[in-house]
């Protein structure tokens, strides 16, 4: 049932006028703005639209290199690992751009019953993954939303060996406030949901029919979620659909609003781009496609104006450009990704949502990742130690969540080594493990090799 909408207030007006004060390039402005980004408390919307508008190669080199400075001060050199699970692709609403919209009669439709969520999982485990985001079109089987619920109980049920799901993220439609209350009952981490485009009009033109077509419902479900007492909520936008200036303004507001209301603005923040999705004009052809060179723009702006939010980056992309977006910002990324329903245990069936531009199995990237210096992360500690919503911001904030998230990172890094690696990314690994402990600070070092240690030795779900 809908409740009344509760809607935070965009105000379209303010952010086209916030846009319309930097129409040129100011590298003095901008040389300005970064070295306030460099004190890592964010960044105010008039300050946006002048990184917006650079084009020098120089000045961007300068706000890339900021990005990256601030990154590595928050995050280090570790990088969140998760897969998407989705578990039906039933869906009665018609976005333009997505092969899941109802009129999509070509597609192969199946909603996974709770065995073969299960086998799905079994599939993700045995590449060594432990945390997922699980994924449904807006049309449930007849159990509705008790269908949802029960998938993320089949998830955290099932054991291959010792191991197990630790964290299950839900990328749903939006919920009212009792629905959503029975969301987090199955302990869910983070409630993602995208606006897709903040542009109410273009919103309109992009979800004609269904229960998405109303704008409203959407913009206020955070509201909703975290009045509910989900603490980590998700936010983003589509990026293709509207001028991304617009958005990115867009959704600083939403944050800010979100922080002013609940004391804790979102966890996370993902930056899809439009694919070409299964006879989907609009997926081929964006309205707004958005070059790689603004991408990075978006990606280095957002960590330098929301420093402590995670930022994900799915399998959408090309390897090369999730490089590039690693350096940049991004701290979470997908591996090993299936968009159709089943296509973990059988990639044969068709019915995916949209193309994938990273092919790269798990292993793969966990290697790759190693070999450029980056430390993939297992880890599912924090929500399980009840450190969500302000009680991590308020760790985040003052740079202590690192003693926790670095000993965590290179245990259950050396965790998928003992586990799920090929000889060659235990090598890659291995090498990282070392070479990492050896800089470590004195305090973190002792807890990580000792972790770590206990790892190899055979100890599993080491965490602090
Ligand atoms: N059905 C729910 C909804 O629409 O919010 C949740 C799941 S939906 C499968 C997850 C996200 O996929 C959407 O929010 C949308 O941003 C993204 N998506 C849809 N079509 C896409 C495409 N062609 N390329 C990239 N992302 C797409
Ligand atoms: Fe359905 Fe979500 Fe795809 Fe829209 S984006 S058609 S709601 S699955």
């Amino acid at each position: 049932m809908r409740g009344p909408s509760e809607t935070f207030p965009l105000d379209e007006a303010s952010i086209h006028s916030a846009l319309g004060t930097a129409p040129k390039e100011d590298p003095a402005r901008v040389r300005e703005i970064l070295a306030k980004a460099r004190e890592m408390k964010g960044l105010a919307d008039l300050d946006l639209p002048p990184l917006m508008a650079a084009q020098d190669p120089d000045l961007l080199r300068e706000i890339f290199d900021a990005a990256r400075w601030v990154k590595d001060q928050i995050y280090g050199n570790r990088i969140v690992m998760f897969a998407p699970l989705y578990v039906s692709n039933l869906c009665a609403n018609e976005c333009l751009y997505c092969a899941f919209r109802a009129s999509n009669r070509e597609l192969k439709r199946r909603a996974l019953s709770q065995a073969e969520i299960a086998a799905e999982v079994d599939c993700l485990l045995s590449q060594g993954h432990k945390r997922l985001v699980l994924v449904a079109g807006e049309a449930y089987p007849k159990e509705g939303l008790d269908y949802i619920l029960s998938a993320i109980r089949t998830v955290y049920a099932v054991r291959r060996g010792d191991e197990n799901i630790r964290r299950v993220n839900v990328n749903i439609a939006p919920l009212d406030v009792p629905d959503f209350r029975r969301l987090k009952e199955t302990e869910i981490g983070t409630y993602q949901l995208f606006q897709e485009t903040y542009h109410r009009e273009t919103y309109a033109r992009m979800h004609q029919r269904g229960l998405k077509a109303d704008f409203d419902w959407r913009l206020g479900c955070m509201d909703r979620a975290m009045q509910a007492g989900i603490d980590d909520v998700g936010i983003g936008a589509l990026f293709g659909l509207y001028d991304w200036r617009f958005e990115l303004l867009a959704i600083m507001h939403h944050a800010r609003h979100l922080e002013a209301r609940f004391g804790c603005g979102p966890h996370t923040i993902s930056v899809p781009r439009i694919e070409p999705a299964e006879g989907s004009a609009t997926s081929e052809h964006p309205p707004h496609a958005v070059r790689d060179e603004d991408f990075w723009k978006i990606i280095a702006i957002l960590r330098l104006a929301v420093p402590y939010t995670g930022l994900i980056l799915s399998t959408r992309e090309r390897p090369e450009a999730r490089r590039t977006a690693l350096q940049l910002g991004i701290s979470q990324i997908s591996a090993g990704s299936r968009t159709n329903p089943g296509g973990y245990e059988d990639d044969s069936e068709g019915g995916a949502q949209f193309s994938l531009g990273d092919h790269r199995s798990l292993d793969e990237v966990v290697r790759d990742l190693a070999e450029t210096g980056f430390i993939p992360s297992f880890c599912t500690s924090c929500y399980r130690m009840g450190r969500t919503g302000v009680d991590f911001m308020d760790l985040a904030k003052p740079g202590e969540i690192k003693a926790h998230c670095h000993p965590n990172a290179l245990s259950t890094l050396q965790e998928f080594v003992e586990d799920h690696a090929s000889p060659g990314t235990r090598r890659a690994a291995e090498q990282l493990i070392a070479s990492d402990l050896a800089q470590l600070d004195p305090r973190i070092r002792v807890q990580s090799e000792r972790m770590v240690a206990q790892v190899k030795e055979g100890a599993r779900d080491v965490f602090c």
